[in-house]
């Protein structure tokens, strides 16, 4: 499969009720087309697509998915024709440990995977089913969610629980935001001009889901995501770690059915849940400022269990080289990035005040000379995908 004509991706990230498109160039991750269908599935879908500056906005008549990628289709630019699709797919189970090029027997599989995360997974499979009808020609590439977690060993991986529900079921850790990941830890990488193989550093990726994870040589070795994006940290609406007893509890004492824990813990827990007013992180910061007492408990219980979980994560490291902040919050936060921080003195990190507030740095690294480096790294997963799609097609 060779490609001669150029280096530009479609990546698409397809969800339950949305899909989210970029046109990239694989090689300098530059994009001049991208948009987001929402709704889907309802009487109201809408595309909006940005080109080259300009933003339009269409209604998806059906609402289908198949419509929204035909609508992305006719409005690519007459001379940017992509040369592969890359599918951001959320769980590759125990079955993909990396990035492949998509046939018969990967659709299987991510069916197969739709087991453990059947929302996503599905929907995933609805976008390369309808991106391969619109675009018969081209190949389509596979790019999971976990498969940078892949090589975690099992005292990572294994819950303490019969072994029978792993064996039949394959109930395990496995770990998200893979992409993410793995991109703000080979940017770190560069910026420290060390060798992401043989670098030992935490990432933080804060976004509405969040997420920590321990790379060491140039793969994850921990990471608080689990079998679902439902374990670890606080995040917009979802608990993060709880008590299981808590659920126990809630079904047996007050007669909660699954879809109703389902809805408590990943859509009303979080900073929602704890400040009863907004899973908007800057939202949250504004109104604590302001004094308000749910807001502040929601910041307080979100940065302590950040940096108890970043301590934990040292566990696998045996020196911490540097640690990374992504995502909407982690890139934009500084007061939760100085809080954290604070918090984590005991290995040596401090950062410097001035950096932590410059918007515009030029330098990622914003910790004060002779301390541990502390990067704030901008994600772009689209890139990652388009890189490994490329990088697969070639
Ligand atoms: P997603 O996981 O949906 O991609 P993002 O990575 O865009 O989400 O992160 C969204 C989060 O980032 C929201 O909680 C938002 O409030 C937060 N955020 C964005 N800008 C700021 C800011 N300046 N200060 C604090 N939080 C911010």
């Amino acid at each position: 499969m060779a490609i001669t004509m150029n280096n530009w991706i479609l990546v698409l990230n397809a969800g339950s009720s949305s899909l989210k498109f970029a046109l990239v160039d694989a090689i300098t991750g530059d994009s001049g087309f991208e948009g987001l269908a929402e709704r889907l599935g309802n009487t109201d879908a809408v595309i909006t697509i940005k080109s080259n500056g300009n933003k339009s906005e269409s209604k998806i008549a059906d609402g289908k998915m198949a419509s929204a990628i035909a609508m992305v289709m006719s409005a690519l630019p007459a001379d940017t024709v992509p040369a592969a699709i890359g599918h951001r797919v959320v769980h590759g189970g125990e079955k993909f440990r990396q990035s492949v090029v998509i046939d018969d027997s990967v659709k299987a599989g991510i069916k197969d995977c739709a087991k453990l995360a059947p929302l996503h997974n599905l929907a995933n499979l609805e976008g390369i089913e309808a991106a391969q009808q619109a675009f018969p020609n081209l190949p389509q590439v596979a790019v999971f969610d976990t498969a940078f977690h892949s090589q975690l060993e099992p005292q990572v991986y294994q819950y303490a629980i019969p072994q029978s529900l792993y064996r039949d079921h394959h109930i395990r850790r496995y770990g998200m935001h893979g992409t993410s990941h793995q991109y703000v830890g080979e940017q770190a990488a560069i910026a420290l001009g060390q060798d992401f193989n043989n670098i030992q550093i935490i990432t933080a990726h804060l976004g509405n889901g969040c997420s920590a994870s321990a790379i060491r040589n140039g793969h994850s070795v921990d990471t608080t995501m689990g079998m679902t994006p439902l374990e670890g940290l606080v995040m917009g609406t979802r608990s993060g770690d709880v008590d299981p007893g808590i659920i126990l509890w809630l079904a047996q004492q007050q007669g909660m059915d699954g879809d109703q824990l389902s809805d408590l813990l990943n859509k009303k827990s979080g900073l929602l849940g704890l400040s009863e007013l907004t899973n908007d992180c800057r939202g949250i910061e504004e109104a604590a400022a302001e004094g308000h007492a749910g807001a502040k408990l929601a910041l307080d219980v979100f940065c302590f269990r950040l940096a108890r979980t970043i301590s934990a994560l040292t566990v696998g490291l045996d020196r911490l080289d540097a640690l990374i902040f992504t995502g909407g919050i982690g890139e934009n936060s500084e007061l939760i990035r100085a809080r954290v921080t604070e918090q984590l003195s005991i290995f040596k990190l401090a950062i410097n005040e001035t950096a932590n507030a410059d918007r515009k740095r030029s330098n990622p690294n914003i910790a004060q000379p002779g301390t541990t480096p502390v990067l704030v790294i901008n994600t772009n997963e689209e890139y990652m995908i388009a890189k490994q799609t490329l990088s697969l097609c070639q």
